[in-house]
């Protein structure tokens, strides 16, 4: 039996899905979570820590991010008269950046990006990798280096990580990739396969990751599917972010791209697939999604002018709503996921879209925040809820930041989710080891 290491408790949290009042939470060595109850901690459990004055929750799970994109916060808001901005004139910009970096400079950028994570109380990031060889297409002499700088920085700030490792192809349907995209490009899916098999056995957590549809053919699609639904891996891809994606694929498929990506079996174990963004959806594609994730990034959506995803409708037709940092503009879940909501209303001109059958508004956004990118991630038994037997990945909201301060503890995560940052983040523990 292991020996506790460690009780902490604090003002207050939400427990195995539950809220409550001075919750405690027992730790063994090796920070994993074996008992939890509420009141006073049971005085023969070992020592004692209090957090004080916060409430404490799951860790955020970030299910969508590209880390090296942090590199052109701000760079992107500028234009000169009579030239148009758009995702597509953004993108370019983005591939300017990404053909420019070395290995040690994906490596600082990650790194960056990772540590702003944890200080936003992100304990576990999907990190969709496409950048993996020299700017030209040569390989490394390890196939895996960019990968593996990426998975360098996440362990050296102490975030966990799921390498969502891209497989790009080409530019659209019979068009080679663009010179800018050699990069992100193998040779062939089985030479993805290959780089993945070796990140597996070296017991690396893995996505298999079709970037879109445009830049997959449908050969590579079903290989894809096949090898991820033989081995149990999430399949996540960027889907109808942009009406034009969604014209190419009529023309290339005649479907829409939620109806191609079905149709390749990736969509063949409910779960197991998440599409990031899904916003230019119709009745079919939200019937193919109502057992499957999608990853709403409503800050970069609202930045590149994609469009709202639908977060209420996909809800009640049983599809779970991550949330991603995506472009990594902002990293804050807290406002990810109140823009979830608040596009909702935007829309509808109606209040109170994502409530849940009680009537409140935070258990939902907070699932979002938490045990549904988890599950998007493939990693519900490890993360997204403070339970007996996980690690405990957390963090702490502090009651006492100016923005809460003498509101009721009722309101608090409402005032939270409706009002507040990243900033209000106290602490934040990653396999009970505090990073924060
Ligand atoms: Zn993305």
């Amino acid at each position: 039996m292991n020996h506790a290491s460690e009780v902490l408790c604090a003002a207050h949290g939400v427990v195995d899905g539950e809220w409550l009042d001075a919750p405690w939470l027992e730790l063994d060595s090796a920070g994993t979570i074996v008992e939890h109850g509420s009141g006073h901690p049971p005085a023969d459990r070992g020592p004692v820590r209090d957090l004080g004055p916060v409430v404490l929750l799951p860790g955020f799970v970030n299910a969508h991010s590209h880390a090296f994109q942090r590199a052109i916060r701000g760079a992107t808001h500028r234009r000169d008269a009579g030239e148009q901005s758009s995702f597509w004139s953004w993108r370019q910009a983005m591939y300017g950046a990404a053909n420019a970096m070395t290995p040690s400079q994906i490596y600082n950028v990650s790194r960056q990006a990772f540590r702003e994570m944890l200080l936003a109380g992100i304990t576990c990031v999907g990190e969709f990798h496409y950048l993996h060889h020299q700017p030209d297409g040569t390989q490394y002499d390890d196939p895996n280096e960019l990968g593996r700088s990426v998975l360098a920085a996440a362990a050296d700030v102490g975030i966990r990580i799921v390498l969502l490792d891209v497989f790009y192809a080409r530019a659209g349907h019979r068009q080679a990739a663009l010179p800018e995209q050699r990069r992100f490009c193998d040779h062939d899916v089985e030479a993805y396969l290959r780089r993945i098999d070796v990140l597996r056995s070296e017991g690396v957590a893995v996505g298999v990751t079709p970037h879109s549809i445009r830049a997959v053919d449908g050969e590579a699609l079903r290989t894809l599917a096949s090898y991820a639904n033989a081995n149990t891996l999430p399949i996540h891809t960027h889907l109808s972010e942009q009406p034009r994606e969604n014209e190419e694929c009529l023309h290339e498929h005649g479907t829409s791209p939620a109806q191609a990506f079905a149709d390749a079996g990736c969509c063949a174990r409910p779960r197991a697939f998440t599409a990031v963004h899904a916003v230019h959806i119709d009745d079919n594609d939200r019937r193919i999604l109502a057992n499957q994730h999608v990853c709403a990034c409503p800050t970069t959506e609202a930045d590149l002018g994609d469009g709202i995803v639908g977060a209420a409708q996909l809800l009640s037709d049983g599809a779970r709503i991550a949330l991603g940092s995506d472009s990594n503009a902002v990293i804050d879940l807290i406002q990810e996921a109140r823009a979830l909501e608040m596009h909702e209303r935007l829309a509808s001109q109606k209040r109170l879209r994502l409530v849940d059958d009680s009537g409140q508004l935070w258990p939902t956004l907070l699932r979002a925040a938490t045990e549904s990118g988890a599950s998007a991630l493939g990693i519900s038994a490890t993360a997204g809820r403070l339970a007996v037997g996980r690690p405990f990945d957390a963090c702490t909201v502090a009651l006492d930041d100016p923005s809460l301060d003498g509101l009721p503890s009722r309101n608090v995560l409402d005032a939270v989710f409706a009002s507040g940052t990243a900033r209000t983040i106290r602490h934040v523990f990653v396999g009970g080891r505090a990073r924060v």
